[in-house]
C-alpha cells in the first residue's frame, strides 16, 4: 500500500479498513500527519461545507450509582460530581432548554450518571418528557444505560432525537477492566436497538483508554471501532478524545492518551465516515483533523459543578439559585471563526 495513493483515492471515496489501518501505522511524523489533515480537511469541506455545528449541554438528569465507579471517572476526583445534588429539578430541566433555544441552539445533549435499576428508567423517562415538551431542540440523551432497550421506543416517540450511549472502546476485555461497575453488551445492545429504531447514534472513542506506559497503540482496536459504528445508517456523530488520568482515581498515574493519536484518529474517521458530524471543531488541531462539531456549548449545570474546561475567561450566567450556564460561545467558536468556518445559525 503506498500512503499518498491512499490519500489520493481518499478524497474521492470512504476508505477501507485495511487502509485505515495503514494510515494509522504510517502516519508517524509530522509531514505525514499534515497530509492526512489536509486531506480530512478537503473531505470535510466538500462533503459538509466549511460549517460548524453546536451541541449544548445540560448534566445532570440523572445520579451515578454505578458500583465500583469506572476507574477513570471524574467521582474519583469529586463524589459530589455525579451525585443526587447534582441532578436538575424538572424546573431547572425547563429552564435549561429553554434557554439554549432562546440562545439559538438547535440540539442539546442531556448528560448524567449511570442510574442502575427501576429508578434510572423511570427518572430517565421523566427528564426526556419535560425537555421534549419545552423545547424544539434536537435532544440527545447521554446517562450510559440509565435506561433499558425496551423503553427506547418510548423515549423516540417522547421526541428523543439520538442516543449516546458510549462504548469509548471496541474491546470488551478493556472495557471490563476498565468499567468493572458497567456492561458492554447492554450498551452495544442499546445502540444496536437505536439503529433499528431510527433513533440516531453518537458515540465516543477515547484514545489511550486502558493503556499503559510502553504499550503500543492498539490501532486494530481504534479501527475495529470505526467499522462496528459504519455499519449503522443512522451513526451521525464521533466524538474522539483523549484519556485523561483523574486525580485520585485508581488509573491516576496511568499516562495520558496521546493528542498526536487523538487527532491522527479524528482526520481517519473524517475519511471513513465523510459527511457525519465529528467532535473536536472548539480548537485548532480538532478543526485540522477534520472535525466540525463543537461540543459542551452554552453548558447549564448546578452552580458548583459549573463547566470550566475551556481556556480563556468565561461568564457564569445565573439562571435559578442554584443553576448556571457557562457562557463560552464566543471562546469555543473563536478559532473556527478565524479559520473561516461558518458557525452554525
Ligand atoms: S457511568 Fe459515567 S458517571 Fe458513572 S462511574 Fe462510569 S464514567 Fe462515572
Amino acid at each position: 500500500m503506498d500512503f499518498d495513493k491512499i490519500l489520493k483515492e481518499a478524497l474521492k471515496r470512504e476508505i477501507s479498513p485495511k487502509e485505515a489501518l495503514f494510515l494509522f501505522r504510517k502516519t508517524q511524523n509530522w509531514e505525514r500527519l499534515l497530509q492526512l489533515f489536509k486531506t480530512a480537511c478537503r473531505v470535510r469541506d466538500d462533503e459538509i461545507g466549511r460549517e460548524c455545528k453546536l451541541m449544548g449541554f445540560i448534566c445532570c438528569i440523572t445520579p451515578c450509582n454505578t458500583d465500583p465507579p469506572c476507574k477513570y471517572c471524574f467521582r474519583w476526583a469529586n463524589e459530589r460530581l455525579f451525585s443526587e445534588e447534582a441532578v436538575l429539578s424538572d424546573d431547572e430541566l425547563e429552564i435549561a432548554v429553554k434557554t439554549l433555544e432562546e440562545r439559538g441552539l438547535k440540539r442539546v445533549e442531556l448528560g448524567g450518571g449511570t442510574l442502575w435499576g427501576e429508578e434510572g428508567r423511570q427518572r430517565t423517562l421523566r427528564a426526556v418528557k419535560v425537555a421534549c415538551k419545552s423545547s424544539r431542540l434536537e435532544i440527545w440523551i447521554n446517562n450510559g444505560p440509565s435506561y433499558r432497550v425496551e423503553d427506547l421506543p418510548q423515549m423516540k416517540k417522547l421526541g428523543v432525537t439520538g442516543i449516546a450511549c458510549n462504548l469509548e472502546t471496541i474491546n470488551e476485555a478493556v472495557f471490563s477492566k476498565m468499567r468493572p461497575g458497567d456492561n458492554f453488551q447492554l450498551r452495544k445492545a442499546i445502540i444496536e436497538a437505536s439503529e433499528r429504531l431510527g433513533l440516531q447514534i453518537d458515540n465516543t472513542l477515547m484514545i489511550g483508554l486502558g493503556q499503559q506506559a510502553g504499550q503500543p497503540h492498539p490501532y486494530e482496536d481504534w479501527v475495529n471501532f470505526f467499522y462496528y459504528f459504519k455499519q449503522f445508517k443512522n451513526l451521525r456523530i464521533i466524538e474522539i478524545h483523549p484519556f485523561r488520568p483523574i486525580t485520585n482515581s485508581p488509573v491516576q498515574d496511568w499516562p495520558a492518551g496521546s493528542e498526536f493519536e487523538s487527532e491522527k484518529a479524528r482526520a481517519i474517521a473524517r475519511l471513513i465516515f465523510r459527511n457525519i458530524d465529528i467532535s473536536g471543531g472548539n480548537y485548532l488541531t480538532g478543526l485540522l483533523a477534520g472535525g466540525n462539531l463543537i461540543m459542551h456549548c452554552l453548558p447549564i449545570t448546578k452552580k458548583f459543578r459549573a463547566w470550566r474546561e475551556h481556556r480563556g475567561h468565561v461568564r457564569l450566567v445565573d439562571l435559578s439559585p442554584n443553576l448556571a450556564l457557562v457562557d463560552n460561545l464566543q471562546l469555543i467558536t473563536r478559532t473556527a471563526r478565524e479559520m473561516g468556518m461558518e458557525i452554525e445559525q
